[in-house]
């Protein structure tokens, strides 16, 4: 079954000074929105007709972080200035030293190096992703300052749409074709006529912080979004299904794509911290 509109790119928002290994992740192969310039609040839409999509990108627009972060922090307590000069002596002793801060959960060493990504997200997503107050900052685009763009979440065909269970062991299974019609249709007819009214509303004058009242939480959003390491392992700790979790989590599909995302990227970065989160049952430290 098709999208109900094919969509159409827009143009790149102009990016922070970025690092050697900039890229942007995605969720799915199908990209059909576009993504937003923070920067420039109040700037003209990219289109008025609605847009679908059905995945979430993720990317790194800035990073200071590495496994070497971690053993000077580590090694500091010990080596005072010299910790520095320790971190490539020994490859075998850090990735042990970084397993063992993960196993006994000495969490700060883990807090010495920034992340920061561009998301683009379905509100309800950005809600979700909100609750995470302890070492996170975010930055959102305004619906007040700015005519928002109509771009919509639709869920593709691999997006479970049953719930079977009871809450706390819910399972989702595949929903039926005509299940899959319903959904995209009826949120498709329902964005049409929320981007409608809210089209109508300031053309007729209304204030936009006024008018976004009747957006829905499927409109997508974008956000920098900046963690570190720890802070990281605990959102992908709840947020994030995986077999080596020692305390499963349910975490809703949507946040979890984003979750998968911001882990590929962090995993390139810290690939020892990595690995000592997974053998570790993925308990943040
Ligand atoms: C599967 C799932 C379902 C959820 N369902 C719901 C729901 O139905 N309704 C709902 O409201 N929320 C829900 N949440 C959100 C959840 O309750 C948390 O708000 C969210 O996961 C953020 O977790 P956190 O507070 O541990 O993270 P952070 O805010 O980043 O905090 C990190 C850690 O810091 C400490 N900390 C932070 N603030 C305090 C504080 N004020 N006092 C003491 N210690 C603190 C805690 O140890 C905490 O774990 C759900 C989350 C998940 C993953």
């Amino acid at each position: 079954m098709r999208h109900p509109s094919g969509g159409g790119g827009g143009p790149p928002h102009p990016r922070p000074p970025a690092s050697a290994s900039h890229r942007v992740w995605r969720a799915s192969a199908r990209r059909v929105g576009a993504c937003r310039d923070l920067s420039h609040p109040g700037g003209p839409p990219v289109s008025d007709t609605p847009r679908f999509r059905s995945d979430m990108t993720v990317e790194l627009v800035k990073h200071s972080a590495s496994d070497s972060d971690v053993l000077w922090a580590a090694r500091v307590s010990t080596a005072g200035e010299q910790s520095l000069e320790e971190v490539s002596k020994d490859p075998e002793r850090s990735k042990g030293l970084i397993n063992y801060l993960m196993r006994d959960r000495h969490g700060s060493p883990f807090e010495h190096n920034s992340m920061t990504f561009f998301i683009s997200a379905p509100l309800f997503v950005f809600r979700e992703f909100h609750r995470h107050r302890v070492g996170w900052s975010y930055n959102e685009e305004s619906g007040r300052y700015r005519r928002l763009d109509p771009v919509f979440y639709v869920p593709a065909e691999e997006r479970k749409l049953v719930q079977q269970g009871r809450p706390g062991k819910y399972e989702f299974v595949a929903g039926t074709p005509e299940q899959y019609k319903l959904v995209s249709e009826a949120m498709a007819d329902s964005y049409r006529q929320s981007y409608a009214a809210y089209q109508e509303m300031l053309e007729a004058g209304v204030a936009r912080e006024v008018a976004r009242a009747t957006l829905p939480v499927g409109l997508y959003s974008s956000m920098y979004a900046t963690c570190n390491a720890r802070s990281l392992m605990h959102f992908l700790g709840l947020r994030t299904q995986h077999e080596q979790a020692k305390v499963p989590s349910f975490p809703q599909r949507e946040i979890e794509m984003v979750g998968e995302l911001m882990e590929q990227r962090w995993a390139s970065l810290m690939p020892l911290t990595h690995a000592a989160f997974n053998a570790n049952g993925r308990i943040a430290p």
